[in-house]
């Protein structure tokens, strides 16, 4: 009896704990939307991608079967397909350039294709775009080889499925901003596709305020240690930035910004929301832009300025990645679909969803934040003025010590500013403009000054 007590008392306290957060309601929308990710939907793209042999970069574009230029027509026909759906809004195609022999990874004169989806935004004076990618492109353990079957079912087959099925899932939703659905060539040759989308986008100045880029996110387990965990995914993010960080140093150093750049705050952010619609899913943060010896799409983004994440799965099994398919001493190698975890790959395609969705539903951030620091007080004063586009119910102020990874505090205020006992010298605070729904813009932090 006196067992069962101190069972009962020990599991309360930890629903305290761990949910006492969590009363945020998830908007009926998005959470329908997110049912709508399907395994075996998923595992659909994986094997047609799989069915085109070889997707290399070096591949034929000009078999209708075999190759990377089958593979990127095939996408763009699945694109048209949900565009239907999308009374208009959403437009498919694939943006085509030649690259010329550059001494490293391309050999020849290359057609190259991103397959690009846009689904356009509601509110006409709202230019904000959130980002989603995969790459198609997929190598075996000679990334020169252009003839010799590579699946790639994860690498990046996964990404690709998953950018897929948020396009079909999202044609047909209302979102006052602008998604992209971004589906590049060439990651195994340097990130070439990634490069070519990002460089225009910050010559033409968009404004894309999140990207999720997803590569390697559908296998459950690592070799050598035998590790089998479908109930975590990492997402990787930048500390100190890459872009202008000469103009930003002052700043972080004096105020303690160095966990608070532009990608941290989106990885913060789609774990916030990624685990509040998505369950048995926990999102690690991991604080670096990659892994080691490894690169991602991402990164020529970030070079560029703009907030991108890398989206993996926890544990990787690098018999199956970048291999020749062949068995040597009893092990299978190769990037099969066989090695996958659908269930798993539908989770992390799902906390893209939420992630996605709720952006891109949200107000503008707010502006003009800023922290009163006129005079020394022991309490924090904060205003800012209203977003540039979006109807706003109200705002989010956000709290944290210092130490601390994620927001401990939401509160929750009507007006344009607020008055907090908290000293500003032990605490972060952010403001985040919030919908009529409940959908959150990403979170600002203030300016430091009147
Ligand atoms: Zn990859």
């Amino acid at each position: 009896m006196k067992k069962q007590f101190i069972t009962l008392l020990i599991s309360t306290t930890f629903l305290t704990s761990a949910f006492s957060q969590k009363v945020i309601q998830r908007d009926p929308i998005i959470e329908n939307m997110v049912m709508e990710v399907n395994n075996d939907s998923l595992k659909s793209h994986i094997l047609k991608l799989v069915s085109f042999g070889t997707r290399s970069t070096l591949s034929t574009t000009t078999d209708p079967k075999r190759g990377i230029g089958a593979a990127r027509n095939w996408v763009l026909s699945r694109f048209q397909e949900f565009a239907k759906q999308s009374e208009g809004r959403m437009t498919a195609k694939i943006d085509s350039w030649t690259l010329k022999p550059d001494g490293k990874r391309i050999d020849t004169d290359i057609e190259m294709g991103n397959v690009i989806a846009t689904l356009k935004g509601t509110d006409p004076n709202d230019d904000r775009i959130f980002l989603v990618s995969g790459h198609i492109d997929s190598r075996v353990s000679n990334v020169m080889n252009r003839t010799a079957d590579a699946p790639g079912a994860n690498d990046d087959g996964s990404g690709t499925a998953a950018v897929i099925e948020l396009a079909r899932v999202m044609a047909k939703a209302k979102f006052p901003a602008t998604v992209i659905f971004l589906v590049v060539s060439g990651e195994e040759q340097g990130l070439l596709g990634a490069d070519h989308f990002a460089s225009q986008a910050f010559e033409e100045k968009w404004n894309i305020e999140g990207i999720l880029n997803n590569d390697i996110m559908g296998s459950n387990n690592s070799n050598e240690t035998n590790i089998i965990d479908n109930t975590r995914v990492r997402i990787f993010s930048e500390g100190l930035p890459f872009f202008d960080l000469d103009k930003k140093a002052v700043s972080i150093r004096n105020f303690g910004q160095e966990n608070d750049g532009k990608a941290r705050t989106l990885a913060r952010y789609a774990k916030e929301v990624g685990e509040r619609y998505v369950d048995n899913l926990e999102v690690v943060m991991v604080y670096r832009n990659d892994r080691f010896l490894r690169g991602g799409d991402h990164t020529p983004f970030v070079q560029k300025g703009f907030p991108a994440v890398r989206i993996t799965e926890m544990n990787e099994n690098y018999e199956h990645q970048h291999q020749d398919l062949r068995t040597e001493k009893g092990i299978k190698f190769g990037d099969v679909p066989e090695a996958m975890d659908f269930e798993y790959l539908r989770k992390n395609t799902a906390m893209n969803l939420a992630t996605l969705s709720n952006l891109a539903k949200a107000p503008a951030t707010v502006q003009n934040l800023t922290i009163d620091t006129k005079s020394l007080t022991n309490s924090t004063t904060l205003f800012w003025q209203a977003p540039k586009t979006g109807k706003v119910k109200g705002y989010y102020v956000l709290m944290r010590e210092t130490y601390q990874p994620f927001w401990q505090k939401k509160i929750f205020t009507t007006k344009n500013g607020i008055v907090l006992p908290y000293s500003k010298d032990h605490y972060f605070f952010a403001v985040q403009a919030v919908s009529e729904d409940g959908n959150e813009s990403l979170p600002v932090l203030p300016k430091v000054g009147m």
